[in-house]
């Protein structure tokens, strides 16, 4: 029998995220990696967040699944350039996943790539996809209790969109104690609140998204 290490896998992932990262950095293209649990809004922000960069930035996406298309259906409604990869039951993108659905873009026509990941807090955490930004969704219908119950994927996020506010009065969810936590956790990540139902919130995170595209080209030409 043979016994491959879960290490080496994540060591081979680490190189393949680093060749994808050199392909983004070469095109110009500011990658970021979506996460958060089944449900939590993560194809429902992207539907509310294009309308707001349209004519600022030429993005496209690439949905992760277990199976099916149903996102990057949406995606392709709104327009963008989309690539669906299924995992055929993986609970997790990895970086070769994204190399392949790479080749399915053309990279030199867009600046922003997101790669909306499976629906999991637990191993999304320990793989590198080779993005520039971890941006993490936590709907506040699933409590302000999950970083202490998931630290290493609130600890690996730029930022934390907390979305469904529409909902807050109906659920005991507490965005003071989230923020407190969180400056314990991932002093460095910016919390955003949103509804992407309502639109509330969204363009905020909208221009700080184009913010960080634009320093990110900046930094190339350095
Ligand atoms: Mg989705
Ligand atoms: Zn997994």
């Amino acid at each position: 029998m043979k016994i491959v290490a879960a290490k080496k896998i994540l060591k081979a992932n680490d190189q393949l995220a680093a060749e994808n990262r050199t392909r983004f950095d070469k095109a110009g293209v500011l990658a970021c990696n979506l996460v958060g649990s089944p449900g939590c809004g993560k194809t429902t922000l992207l539907e509310a967040l294009f309308p707001h960069m349209q004519g600022h930035t030429a993005p496209a996406v690439i949905e992760g699944d277990i199976a099916g298309s149903l996102d990057a259906q949406r995606m392709e409604r709104l327009g963008i350039p989309t690539v669906q990869i299924n995992t055929e039951g993986a609970c997790h993108l990895d970086a070769a996943m994204v190399g392949a659905a790479v080749a399915g873009l053309e990279l030199e026509a867009i600046d922003l790539l997101i790669i909306e990941n499976v629906g999991n807090l637990v191993c999304t955490a320990g793989f590198d996809l080779g993005e520039h930004l971890r941006i993490l969704v936590l709907s506040v219908a699933e409590g302000h209790d999950k970083p202490l119950k998931y630290p290493a994927i609130f600890q690996g996020a730029h930022a934390l969109v907390v979305s469904k506010m529409d909902l807050l009065p109906h659920t005991d969810f507490s965005p003071q104690e989230l923020q407190a936590t969180m400056r314990r956790l991932a002093p460095a990540a910016r919390v955003f609140e949103l509804s992407a139902r309502t639109g509330q919130g969204v363009q905020t995170f909208g221009q700080w998204l184009l913010e960080q595209r634009r320093t990110h080209r900046a930094g190339e030409c350095r």
